[in-house]
């Protein structure tokens, strides 16, 4: 523990139980403004509903919100707290609104009640990401709130201590690819994202492994490209059948694709690798030191000999260029052979890999012959993102959770999934996934995004509330 005190314990302990009280009614808040994507019916304006609640709370706390509607029914806002101009760039503070849809049928509890039972908070979105997108509003208020005891007008005057700007930007449509949300804004407002570095989703959540607690920050994110195959074959009669019958040739062409490339280690799982390593013992530490290493022999066994299926699954994905044929489309009637079929394939590529070195690769691992009856056309990308996993913010970041969990080890990380960093990159600004939360070594996170009842544990976000003011205090103060 550095000598220096922190900036959260200025505040005192009753008044933290406030702020979080206040923090867990705000998720609560969020969770039962159904903001789903896709929208159920066009105009279905749940993104928008919950940008005007935020735009709302911040007004309470003498603010002065923008929401935009760039497409009906969907949201984004934004607000600036000022800091007094001496310390350089912004700081922006990330999130989305919009959650994927939640069936309720196997739900213990409704995924829109925002119910209170068991130590958690259980709700659609109470992981991905209305947890975060509450905590950077709950900092936000507690900011404005100093501000005011000051005496000063939080809509125009600085923040008390506060050297740059913090914007706080949440967006719709982060879950579909971020078009009506946060690439809109990149092209109209981008004042709302300008800053030096950015905290978003994914990352700093205590994961234990060998008996440590780590923290592994979000620096990197794999892109994707997103491709239809379109197969050209011979109509025919399906009494005779014909080698060149397309669904034959669509199921050559998956076969193919589904047997994942070699590995390649980016500078960030490296360092990942080599951080791990460095803070356990034994057979773990050799095995991670070599994987670190770059020896791409080791790598599947060794990740299969250290992890469970799910991190396994994670790991590989994230040593490589993977292919996913998630799509397959062929035939009219079963007596007729088809002569066209198409197949769509979701390929997540590692920072440092371009779409046409991608598309490239499939086609060679089609072989020639296949090839030449495959029209490979690209249907999404999104970039992959790599930030520095130095420099002032991503050191501030470090510091606070070790301020703040002394035992615990923060360290780089990649995801293997996009999130609005993949826009956030056009502007050059860093960004880091950063949702500070303790968890107890048992529960499953990863299984939550997305998942059957969705919730997020009180004890771990009355953790993260001080980690993410003092993130914020220590790099803007
Ligand atoms: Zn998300």
């Amino acid at each position: 523990m550095t000598a220096d005190p922190r900036p959260s314990d200025a505040i005192d302990a009753s008044a933290w139980g406030v702020a979080h009280d206040e923090l867990v009614e705000l998720l609560r808040g969020l969770i039962r403004i159904p903001s789903v994507n896709p929208q159920p019916e066009p105009g279905f304006d749940g993104e928008l509903r919950a940008a005007g609640w935020i735009a709302d709370r911040l007004r309470e706390s003498g603010l002065e919100p923008e929401v935009v509607e760039p497409v009906p029914g969907r949201g984004s806002v934004s607000v600036r707290l000022r800091g007094d101009g001496t310390g350089g760039d912004p700081l922006l503070l990330l999130g989305h609104l919009d959650v994927v849809p939640a069936p309720p049928d196997r739900w213990t509890h409704d995924p829109f009640a925002g119910d209170v039972a068991d130590g958690y908070v259980w709700g659609r979105g109470a992981v991905d990401m209305k947890n975060l997108v509450a905590m950077e509003l709950a900092v936000v208020r507690l900011l404005a709130a100093e501000a005011r005891d000051a005496g000063r007008d939080p809509a125009i005057d600085p923040i008390p201590g506060l050297h740059r700007d913090v914007l706080y930007t949440v967006t719709a449509d982060e879950e579909a690819g971020g078009l009506a949300g946060i690439a809109w804004i990149v092209e109209n407002r981008p004042d709302w994202l300008q800053a030096a570095g950015a905290i978003n989703e994914s990352g700093a959540v205590a994961t234990t492994y060998g008996g440590r607690r780590f923290y592994p920050i979000g620096v990197a994110e794999k892109g994707y490209a997103v491709y239809r195959i379109s197969v050209t074959g011979t109509w025919g009669h399906g009494s005779m059948p014909r080698d060149d019958n397309a669904a034959v040739l669509a199921a050559q062409v998956v076969a193919r694709l589904a047997i994942q490339g070699p590995p390649r280690l980016t500078s960030t799982m490296a360092e990942f690798f080599r951080q791990l390593a460095s803070n356990l013992d034994g057979d773990a530490a050799r095995v991670l030191g070599a994987l670190a290493s770059d020896d791409p022999r080791l790598s599947e066994a060794a990740v299969d000999r250290l992890c469970d299926p799910m991190s396994s699954r994670v790991v590989r994905a994230l040593l490589r260029d993977t292919v996913s044929p998630d799509i397959i489309h062929a035939g009219v009637k079963y007596n007729v052979i088809p002569g066209e079929a198409t197949v769509e394939l979701d390929c997540r590529i590692l920072p440092g890999t371009t779409e046409e070195q991608m598309r490239a690769a499939v086609i060679e691992r089609l072989g020639p012959e296949l090839a030449a009856v495959c029209d490979v056309s690209l249907l999404l990308f999104g970039q992959p993102v790599d930030a520095p996993a130095s420099g002032d913010l991503y050191d501030t970041l470090v510091r606070v959770v070790r301020e703040h969990d002394p035992d615990g080890v923060p360290l780089p990380f990649m995801v293997p999934f996009a999130t609005d960093a993949k826009h956030t990159v056009k502007l050059a600004i860093p960004t880091y996934g950063f949702s500070p939360l303790r968890l107890d070594p048992e529960e499953r996170f990863l299984e939550r995004f997305h998942g059957v009842d969705e919730r997020v544990g009180l004890d771990a976000l009355r953790w993260g509330l001080p980690v993410l003011y003092d993130a914020v205090r220590r790099f803007c103060g």
